[in-house]
């Protein structure tokens, strides 16, 4: 007897025809990669990776920003995969390695303790991620912070990435992510789906995945596009409220840059003028500017998608290349020496491919 997974399967490859489904999210490029989807259905059913891993998105000029703070002797606070992804001149490990002192975090609450620990250290956390993190630091922002603590923010918002790629990108459906899906909720996916690209909302188990990909073939068949749930256990309509509340609390939206793909109208976060006494690019202003005159007179080592030579993060982010087609994938680049930030992270796709598909 069908368990529902070949259930699932079947169904999908019965009813077959070429499209391109692409997924925005680092976890479900993993569950792809590891349970090897893409060998299991058929070809003409093509999953696309998109901009889904917030180190990879995020524009090297922050990378420096934080660099440029460290080497004027503030404490860098960072996730430990932000740490490695190269900006225009190196990463903040490398600048670790140089003496420079930069800790890896696993939160903000981490970042706000070593200030209250170490109250004459000036201590910046470098906020990173999509709505899913942005909360908790908002959170973390309207406890008590102590006066040596403030954020480099680098949040980014996906709907509005998703509303561009549809622009750039031959794409048929997509896969919202499960995760930001529980803070945002159904809704804001409506303005992708209204200019005609079936949406559903997808967990991170095979399953999951096989059913998200089932029900956007099902609506191409049908000649519909909405938006659709298929991780109710978790995702509703309008999505976590007071998380909704606290991050536009602190947050506003702004025109965000994003590694790979450029400036998408409304599609980052900045902390509001109320909490300006921890924002890093105010705290340290004179650090900012010469930071950013630095990048311009040093276009010579960087080009305008930010990344380095040979390297096609910019492709891959759009789902315009697959990693084994970059020269350097698992040659020059790879997961213990990346080149580009999609090799860096669990949730890039080049390091997806390499753990689950090179030399296999
Ligand atoms: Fe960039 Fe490395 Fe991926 Fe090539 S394999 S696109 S160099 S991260």
């Amino acid at each position: 007897m069908e368990n529902i997974e070949q259930k699932l399967i079947s169904r999908i490859n019965e009813h077959a025809a070429p499209i391109r489904i692409m997924h925005v999210c680092g976890t479900h490029e993993r569950t792809i990669s590891k349970y090897a989807i893409r060998d299991i259905i058929s070809k003409d059913v093509q999953l696309l990776s998109g901009p889904g891993c917030p180190v990879c998105v995020t524009p090297a000029e922050d990378i420096d920003f934080a660099i440029s703070l460290a080497k004027s002797g503030k404490v860098i606070a960072s996730f430990g995969d932000m740490m490695r992804v190269p900006g225009t001149r190196g990463s903040l490990f490398d600048a670790r390695s140089d003496g420079y002192d930069i800790r890896m975090v696993y939160s903000i609450d981490d970042a706000v303790k070593i200030a209250k620990d170490n109250p004459t250290l000036d201590i910046v956390f470098f906020g990173i991620g999509f709505e899913t993190t942005a909360p908790a630091n908002a959170a973390a922002l309207l406890r008590e912070v102590p006066e040596n603590f403030s954020m480099l923010t680098s949040h980014k918002l996906m709907p509005p990435a998703m509303e561009i790629l549809t622009e750039d990108t031959i794409v048929d459906g997509f896969l919202a992510p499960g995760h930001v899906s529980t803070i945002i909720g159904t809704y804001p996916y409506n303005s992708v789906s209204e200019r005609g690209f079936p949406i559903v909302v997808t967990g991170f188990e095979v399953l999951d995945v096989l059913l998200g990909i089932a029900m956007v073939q099902n609506q191409i068949e049908s000649g519909r596009s909405c938006v659709e749930n298929a991780y109710s256990r978790c995702v509703n309509v309008e999505g976590n409220l007071k998380a909704q509340e606290m991050m536009y609390l602190v947050f506003k939206k702004i025109d965000s840059k994003w590694r790979g793909i450029g400036m998408i109208e409304k599609s980052g976060l900045a902390l509001k003028k109320e909490f300006e006494q921890f924002d890093a690019v105010n705290v340290y202003a004179d650090i900012y500017e010469k930071a950013q005159h630095e990048k311009k007179v040093s276009d010579i080592d960087n080009n305008q998608n930010e990344m380095w030579e040979g390297c096609i993060c910019a492709e891959i982010l759009t789902a315009r290349a697959q990693p084994a087609q970059c020269p350097l994938f698992g040659k020059r680049c790879s997961p213990k020496n990346p080149v580009g930030p999609c090799m860096v992270s669990l949730e890039g796709t080049c390091y997806n491919w390499y753990k689950y598909t090179h030399n296999k």
